[in-house]
């Protein structure tokens, strides 16, 4: 076992860290999406990290993906950015890649990696959320196209999206064989994008609705075969739960140092905070848990690389981020006191970001299901 990083790796991290703080960093505090910030990023790489390079991006496995996207989450609060980028690269692009057409991929890989494109994804709907077996959405072959109904919810980008990644049924009666995934695109007649709507934290991550009424997609943006929709959205999740989450190990880092310097330099009772158990053994809890974290992340992404089957580890490692981000939020705060929960502090920020992501990717409970039948319960 060989817990180094290559110098590569070592260098990455370095440099994004970097980038992230002198880059993305100044615009964070506005919470809303930045568009000269998303270029600069999809310049850097930010959008095209695990796209191989002859199709324009980093080329990076799963792990140095989502060690870099640590780097991101530890140099800069916009975790909303950070997560769009995610979306765009997991649950778009990368399935584009890796089940479309060679000509889908490249006429939208490339500007998909470099982020000129900003890709989305559309799975959940109103009346089907986790369970993805349900959707409403259909999609009926006519002639060389398709013709799509659907009303989608919760897309994150899509807003901003050139390019989404729609999943409909296209036989009712298969089942988990009945999904197909299509590339839709905003000009395409027939779609309707709805207003970003507001959401506790992730601010600069614009989401919302899209409807599409009797939308015609040729065939040749179908992506994979007819009937491989729930395929193309495993192993697009796969991706994002293993390496998206990169972003809250970020986070924690930074709000553990945050409360270390805070513990340290804040005085009551003529003593550093710190000194007190009850602040101090807190603190070695939050380091615990993003420890645990971080290395179930690890070892789930090293495992997605080695083509392993990945689903468990995956699992823990997307319920141990999440909920140890959501801790971690509320103990930043409880160790600021009242400075915790003053907005201008930034403190609360670190929880609201948090909160979502027990909820995107697939729920804690979702998670604890997919745990337990790896045990066969
Ligand atoms: C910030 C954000 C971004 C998102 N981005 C996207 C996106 O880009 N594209 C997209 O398609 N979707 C997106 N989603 C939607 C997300 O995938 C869903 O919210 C999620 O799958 C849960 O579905 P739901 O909201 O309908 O909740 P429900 O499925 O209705 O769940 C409600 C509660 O019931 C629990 N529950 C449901 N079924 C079970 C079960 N079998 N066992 C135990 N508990 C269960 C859930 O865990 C949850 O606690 C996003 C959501 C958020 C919050």
């Amino acid at each position: 076992m060989d817990f180094n990083w290559s110098p590569n790796q070592a260098e990455l991290f370095e440099r994004s860290l970097e980038f992230a703080k002198r880059r993305v960093e100044p615009h964070a505090k506005a919470e809303q999406f930045n568009l000269d910030v998303w270029n600069e990023c999809g310049e850097f790489g930010l959008t095209g990290l695990a796209i191989p390079t002859e199709h324009g991006g980093l080329g990076l496995d799963a792990l140095t993906t989502a060690r870099v996207l640590e780097a991101f989450g530890q140099g800069t609060c916009d975790l909303g950015l950070l997560f769009s980028a995610g979306a765009h690269l997991f649950a778009c692009a990368r399935p584009i890649l890796e089940h479309a057409e060679p000509e889908l991929v490249e006429q939208l890989i490339p500007a998909l990696a470099r982020g000129t494109k900003i890709g989305a994804n559309a799975m959940t709907e109103p009346g089907a959320g986790s369970d993805t077996q349900q959707l409403a959405a259909r999609a009926v072959r006519d002639g060389d196209d398709y013709v799509l109904q659907a009303d989608k919810a919760f897309v994150t980008n899509a807003p901003i999206a050139d390019v989404f990644l729609v999943y409909a049924t296209t036989e009712p009666s298969h089942g988990y064989l009945g999904l197909s995934a299509f590339v839709v695109t905003p000009d395409m007649p027939g779609v309707r994008v709805g207003a970003a709507m507001a959401k506790v934290g992730l601010g600069s991550s614009p989401f919302g609705s899209l409807y599409l009424e009797d939308c015609r997609v040729p065939a040749r943006y179908r992506v994979g075969p007819e009937g491989a929709g729930s395929r193309v959205f495993q192993s697009s999740m796969a991706w994002e739960r293993a390496c998206l989450f990169g972003i809250y190990l970020g986070a924690m880092q930074r709000q553990l140092d945050a409360v270390v310097s805070h513990a340290l330099e804040r005085k009551q009772f003529r003593r550093p905070i710190g000194k007190f158990q009850g602040v101090s053994h807190r603190i070695a809890d939050m380091q615990l848990r993003l420890e645990s974290a971080r290395m179930l992340l690890y070892r789930a992404c090293w495992m997605h690389d080695q083509q392993r089957d990945s689903v468990l580890a995956i699992s823990l490692a997307k319920l141990a981020v999440s909920e140890a981000a959501v801790q971690s939020g509320l103990d930043a705060i409880q160790l600021h006191g009242g400075l915790g929960v003053v907005a201008e502090a930034g403190i609360e920020r670190g929880l609201r970001d948090a909160l979502a992501s027990t909820v995107f990717s697939g729920t804690s409970e979702i998670q604890r299901n997919l745990i337990a039948r790896a045990l066969g319960l």
